[in-house]
């Protein structure tokens, strides 16, 4: 509700800049107007308040210098954690908030208290200890997340919704405590207490109305950059959204500030009650008011004036450290300069030919020469002389070894990089400058800097030059999602259609398990749809069964089979045999050489050699048979083995090549053709699978009854085993076909196997299945059905099923990641899913024929609803 409240504020606000802004400069100089009759019904008079600087002791002197200088130094690192961001808006939006804050601040202040501000001095520090930029950046980066305009709004409302609720109980508990001063007694405390209250009030009130106003007219101003994003955004500030849950405040913390308000309240009414209390008579008291009526003595003064010069002198060294030395720290580091770190004079725009959107003058001659004679010239320019001699040097080839690796270090230099999933924070963007190659260059080669301090379009530019290899970008960045978008980039300038890649996605995606495991050249990830079917009852327990397609009446259909088996009873399974395959091929000298190597295997000696060396190589692949056959001198070798709960591939492949050396070092005159000789038999339609097995061989088999039958299934069984014989068994003999004595088991093979990461290409393999159909029960009206699959090859650990959302699905069914009990169980239990799923599916498929419903529900249900003619331009 209060969130509601605060994010319709936000939206008005956001949505109206200028008149927010208009009636907040209004009512300021109102305030100012007003002065007359503010002096007139102040609290105190500053006239009134005790002049307390000749009377100050040493020991205030020195308490006040501390408070001076902490307030300094503490400004100073709230600005130096803003230009950290590396975006000038930030600091520009922060900094505009701060003075006018203050401006807000001190005009109130001047109207209390008359005009004359001798003791403000000295209150000053304590107010600048209250202001904290980071609420002020917190929502700033919620409006630079956005993508246009429209989300500005939206995303300032949504920022307002999270930090208003937490910022408006921040601003009341501050009063509260701060208010407790003004009730000290002690005059020159009671001021500043007074000041206080009101630089945090003002504070509130400006950061609620004038700061999203003006944050939303400075984007609204902003020109949109040449690549169609805005200019101001940044890639880490696309994930501030994403973490909205972060920026939410401790429930508990909340409760604390509010339990602690309403005491505060309590303690404010009772003492100001009884300041009202006519026999009440408020005196100066207390130790700092004892001494400020004690006599001066000159030594004060002199100490003044010394605290006058530290301060002055540390906010002189801290200015200057800022604005020039951290200058030239940072700026080949940022794209962008910070408002108030002075350019160069003689820095111009650049011309727009060139890859960025602005350069320096100094490259302005060559901005129309290609990239390589860019390069060239940088390399010999002016300004080389702060290029690194490597970068002079390095070559195409050279670049790989080149590149700087991204060391922990290097992580531990940014806020927050290193325990983020995906890694953050890139000081650059691609906003509006370009370095120089050789800057670039210099840049990429400092390993205390690297590639992600460079802007995107320096990064395409080293892209280009190939001093970067394309596929390397993730890695280089150490920020996948910033590599894939400027892959993306790259590509959509040599497509078609230049807009192809929008509807393909890329953001908020965990890159960090594809990399490197499955999937290389990343520009995006594919949603599809996913459906469940089920409840499936299977060996007395039930499964919700996810299934990934684009076939509509697919997961529909299936579903009606689930239903079936449920209103029967049931369906029950087993594993008949577990065992991957890898097949290579050797070659001998001659076919007698190789039926020697042939015999030698097939002994309990030779098993045992190849067994010892292949079971080395895993904890969990334990090779089981050995199945030899040659043609000519060739010799294939289909080395099989229980592999966990892994589909087990690559482990068996690891295994297979170990175990050809160990056979090459005892037959030297053996040569290996190739670890894989297609006898394995691998994404292929084979006899061998069918015949032999691989994977996980399942049989499933349920009864129906006549009753479900006919109401369920619209059909009689008599019809579906009569359709069964004709269409699975004869029609498909009748086709020549390896395995395929079903109606459309590959059909859920493949949207189990998408949603739940497993190799989409083993759906060849794994759809092997013969259905069988009876008639059983009393009366011979009942149905029998059973499907029984030789090869399922899949597992629960490794590939595609170490992804969130597939892992996902895969817990959708208790089957993700190791068995905790026995490796395999889990791959194993997955295998009788797919069998007693695809079952589901040969019943309804079967049923939804026989009865002649197909084709008209898939008109209804899988037709597509657009004119694909009126579309195709
Ligand atoms: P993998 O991820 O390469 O290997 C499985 C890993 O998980 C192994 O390191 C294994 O340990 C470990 N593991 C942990 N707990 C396990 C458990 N309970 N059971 C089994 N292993 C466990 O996975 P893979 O199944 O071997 O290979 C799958 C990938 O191979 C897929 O991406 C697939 O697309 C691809 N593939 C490769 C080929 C090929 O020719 N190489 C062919 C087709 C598909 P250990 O190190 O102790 O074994």
């Amino acid at each position: 509700m209060l969130a509601r409240l605060f994010r319709l504020h936000g939206l008005l606000v956001a949505s109206h800049p200028w008149e927010v802004i208009v009636g907040t400069l209004a009512l300021t100089v109102c305030l100012m107007s007003m002065s007359n009759l503010a002096t007139s019904s102040q609290m105190c008079t500053w006239n009134e308040c005790p002049k307390v600087e000749e009377k100050t002791q040493n020991s205030d002197i020195i308490i006040l210098t501390i408070t001076r200088c902490m307030a300094i130094v503490y400004i100073y690192f709230q600005f130096k954690n803003l230009r950290q961001l590396g975006s000038k808006y930030i600091l520009g939006i922060t900094g505009l908030f701060t003075v006018f804050s203050s401006f807000v601040f001190s005009t109130v202040v001047i109207h209390f208290f008359g005009k004359e501000l001798t003791g403000l001095n000295e209150a000053l520090p304590f107010f600048l200890l209250l202001i904290d930029l980071s609420k002020a950046c917190a929502l700033a980066k919620f409006a630079l997340s956005s993508n246009s305009q429209e989300e500005v709004r939206e995303n300032i409302s949504k920022g307002m919704s999270i930090l208003g609720p937490t910022f408006t109980l921040d601003a009341l508990v501050e009063c509260l405590v701060i208010g407790i001063g003004t009730m000290s007694g002690v005059p020159q405390l009671e001021i500043m207490c007074c000041f206080g209250c009101m630089s945090v009030l003002a504070n509130y009130v400006v950061f609620m109305t004038f700061f999203p106003a003006c944050v939303s007219l400075v984007l609204e101003l902003s020109r949109e950059s040449r690549e169609g994003r805005p200019v101001w955004q940044l890639s880490h500030f696309a994930r501030v959204l994403a973490e909205e849950e972060d920026n939410k405040p401790n429930p508990v913390t909340q409760r604390v500030k509010i339990i602690m308000s309403l005491g505060l309240a309590l303690v404010h009414a009772h003492t100001r009650l009884a300041a009202e209390n006519p026999g009440h008579n408020r005196t100066i008291e207390g130790p700092i008011a004892k001494r400020l009526e004690s006599e001066g003595n000159t030594w004060p003064l002199k100490l003044s004036s010394v605290e006058q010069v530290i301060t002055l002198s540390l906010a002189l060294l801290l200015a200057v450290k800022y604005v020039f030395f951290e200058q030239t720290e940072t700026e080949s580091s940022l794209s962008l300069k910070s408002p108030i770190i002075t350019s160069p004079p003689n820095q111009k725009p650049w011309g727009v030919e060139d890859c960025c959107r602005r350069d320096h003058p100094a490259q302005k001659p060559q901005k129309t020469t290609s990239v390589s004679s860019a390069n060239n010239m940088t390399t010999s320019s002016a300004s080389d002389s702060k290029a690194s001699p490597e970068s002079k040097t390095l070559t195409k080839d050279k670049e790989v070894t080149a590149t700087p690796e991204v060391t922990t270090e290097n992580r531990s230099f940014y806020v927050g990089d290193s325990v983020s999933p995906t890694p953050s924070v890139p000081v650059s963007d691609s906003s509006s400058e370009c370095r120089t190659i050789e800057e670039c260059m210099s840049i990429l080669l400092d390993p205390q800097r690297g590639a992600r301090f460079l802007s995107n379009a320096e990064v395409v530019k080293l892209v280009t030059l190939g001093t970067i290899p394309s596929y390397k970008l993730e890695t280089v960045l150490d920020n996948p999602e910033k590599g894939v978008s400027i892959r993306r980039e790259m590509l959509s300038h040599k497509l078609p259609e230049s807009s192809a890649l929008v509807h393909l996605p890329y953001k908020d995606y965990d890159y960090s398990k594809v990399l490197g495991t499955c999937c290389e050249n990343v520009i995006g990830y594919m949603p599809v749809p996913v459906g469940v079917a089920g409840p499936l009852l299977l060996d007395g327990k039930q499964f919700h069964v996810p299934m990934a397609t684009t076939e509509g009446c697919l997961v529909a259909s299936t579903n009606r089979g689930c239903r079936a088996i449920f209103l029967s009873g049931g369906c029950s399974s087993r594993i008949l045999a577990d065992g991957m395959s890898r097949g290579p091929v050797v070659r001998l000298p001659s076919a007698c050489r190789a039926a020697e190597v042939k015999i030698w295997l097939e002994t309990p000696e030779g098993f045992g050699v190849i067994k010892g060396v292949f079971d080395n190589t895993s904890r969990f692949a334990r090779l089981e048979k050995l199945l030899t056959s040659i043609a000519g001198r060739n010799l294939y070798i289909r080395l099989q083995a229980q592999t966990g709960d892994a589909m087990g591939m690559n482990m068996i492949s690891k295994g297979t090549e170990q175990a050809l050396h160990r056979l090459q070092q005892l037959f030297p005159d053996m040569e290996l053709l190739s670890v894989s000789g297609n006898f394995c038999t691998d994404k292929k339609s084979a006899a061998i699978n069918w015949i032999l097995g691989r994977g996980k061989t399942a049989v499933c088999e349920a009864t129906i009854s006549g009753k479900v039958v006919n109401e369920l299934l619209k059909s009689t069984t008599a019809a579906l085993v009569e359709l069964n014989i004709n269409k699975n068994l004869v029609g498909s003999a009748m086709a020549g076909s390896i395995g395929g004595f079903n109606a459309q088991a590959a059909n859920i093979v493949a949207a189990v196997y998408i949603a739940c990461g497993q190799d989409p290409a083993q759906t060849v393999g794994s759809s092997n299945c013969i259905t069988q159909m009876e008639h059983t029960g009393p009366d011979g009206k009942d149905l029998y059905i059973s499907c029984t699959m030789p090869s399922i090859e899949l597992g629960t650990v490794g590939g595609g099923t170490n992804l969130p959302p597939q892992q996902a699905c895969l817990q959708m069914l208790g089957v993700q990641g190791s068995s905790p009990e026995q490796p395999g169980e889990n791959a194993r239990q997955l295998a009788r899913v797919v069998c007693a799923t695809v079952l589901a599916g040969e019943l309804s498929l079967l049923a939804a024929l026989a009865s002649g419903h197909l084709v008209k529900s898939h008109m209804t249900h899988n037709r597509s609803k657009t004119n694909v003619c009126e579309s195709t331009p």
